[in-house]
């Protein structure tokens, strides 16, 4: 009995962080100097912001996540965990997927 609630609290703890892992994490995405300056002016752009000065956020590591603008604007980069990096749509993509996927959806 004994090993049983044992082994159903590990089962729950585990799944509970795999949820958790999955959902709730998040990690700051570390921008460049130009990622910085890019998105500044497609704020300013996009808003007409006339701001002049602007702040970097940076995270304990020192690495710049964001910004925040004169005006009020703060802009951060969050990415979750288990979110991919988009990948650039390459025709070499067709080469790298060539070989057929087992249980592949046929139209
Ligand atoms: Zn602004």
């Amino acid at each position: 009995m004994l090993l049983e609630s044992l082994m159903l609290a590990s089962w729950l703890t585990l799944t509970v962080y795999t949820v958790w892992y999955l959902f709730k994490a998040k990690t700051y995405q570390p921008l460049t100097i130009e990622d910085l300056a890019l998105t500044w002016q497609f704020h300013k752009t996009q808003t007409g912001c006339t701001a002049s000065r602007l702040s970097n956020l940076t995270t304990r590591k020192n690495e710049v996540i964001g910004f925040k603008c004169d005006c009020g604007y703060e802009f951060q980069q969050k990415r979750l965990v288990t979110q991919n990096v988009p990948k650039p749509q390459l025709p070499l993509r067709n080469f790298q997927n060539s070989a057929p996927e087992q249980g592949e959806k046929t139209q």
